[in-house]
């Protein structure tokens, strides 16, 4: 039965087995439902390059990037190169407003590591996105965990209490032997460290991980959302494992040294997560993209991310199961 965009189910308790009903946003708690209740209405994001590069790529940690890691094929911002953050965020506004005059927007620093620099530097890119315009309503920020010290988390900070602000922490996974495997340059600690040096500051954190990854049982992806439910993270996105060209997985794939998830093999897999995340935690998104479709070696999954997301939703409602349902508290 839905009312509105809620949607009233029967569900059997997690705790008993006792039929209950519960009223749920949809099976899964979405970041557009998080944005909703807390601003009202739809936010939208504006994705910017702001010229930053990685430590695992300039030589500082390592230069070969993580394995799978080629930044054009997943941010249409890196495209924008050249232009300054503020004319960034105003153009894609200024479009945005044509269509939605009422729209409200985050800047999304999305590229590469986007606190590696100096405090100075990140502050003067901060400002240019939230001086743009006074319906920026905040900043999401995408960094490596070993990116943040307490100098840059006090900035951000700051910026927390008059906006709202998500900080993206890549993890990818919560194995220290897959994280050497994708040469991710830092620990499963360092993330941990990095969370718990983050919370209580007002700033939303969240987790990036990836499903499919060679090597990784379905046990092991399930024990990094149980370390993101005992870490009480505020949000996550899943990716699924993609092979694109220009990386040093591209070259494993081609010596058919990879193999990629099917969405028949996805599709279970996402539930049996969403099943174990904690409810609390918003989910920023279900499956991983590549923009430029002629850099996707592996998986052609040759079905719209909309109508992947339906499958997902119809796979929990055929369980009777949601966000959640086997979640424990540890
Ligand atoms: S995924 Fe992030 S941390 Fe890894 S190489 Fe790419 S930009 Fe750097």
């Amino acid at each position: 039965m839905c009312i509105g965009r809620m949607r009233l189910i029967l569900v059997p308790s997690n705790a008993c087995g006792v039929i209950h009903m519960a009223i749920k946003y949809g099976w899964y708690y979405r970041l557009s439902e998080f944005f909703r209740k807390r601003f009202g209405h739809r936010i939208y994001k504006i994705p910017v390059h702001a010229a930053f590069t990685c430590p695992n790529r300039d030589g500082t940690i390592g230069s070969g990037g993580c394995t799978f890691c080629y930044n054009p094929s997943f941010s249409l911002a890196v495209a924008q190169e050249g232009i300054s953050v503020r004319e960034q965020v105003e153009q894609a506004r200024a479009q945005k407003k044509k269509k939605y005059p009422k729209a409200r927007f985050l800047v999304y620093f999305q590229s590469y590591t986007n606190t590696y620099g100096e405090v100075e530097h990140l502050r003067n890119l901060y400002d240019q996105a939230l001086a743009a315009a006074e319906d920026i309503v905040g900043l999401a920020i995408a960094t490596r965990p070993d990116c943040v010290n307490r100098e840059i988390l006090d900035i951000l900070e700051g910026y927390a209490k008059r906006y709202h602000l998500w900080l993206e922490y890549g993890l990818q996974s919560a194995h220290n032997a897959t994280l050497d495997r994708i040469n991710r340059g830092h620990d499963c600690e360092t993330f941990i460290k990095a969370v718990q040096e983050t919370k209580g500051r007002g700033i939303f954190i969240s987790a990036h991980i990836i499903l499919g990854v060679p090597g990784e049982r379905r046990e092991q992806m399930r024990q990094t959302v149980e370390l993101l439910n005992r870490l009480a993270v505020d949000g996550v996105k899943f990716h699924h494992l993609q092979v694109v060209k220009n990386t040093p997985l591209a070259n494993d794939y081609l010596r058919g040294q990879v193999q990629t998830l099917t969405l028949d093999e996805y599709i279970p897999l996402i539930c049996d997560l969403l099943e174990h995340l904690s409810p609390r935690i918003v989910v920023h998104r279900l499956v991983g993209e590549t923009l430029d479709h002629d850099l996707l070696l592996a998986p052609h999954w040759e079905k719209q991310k909309s109508l992947i997301i339906q499958d997902i939703e119809s796979e929990l409602k055929r369980r009777k199961s949601y966000q959640g349902f086997l979640y424990r508290k540890l």
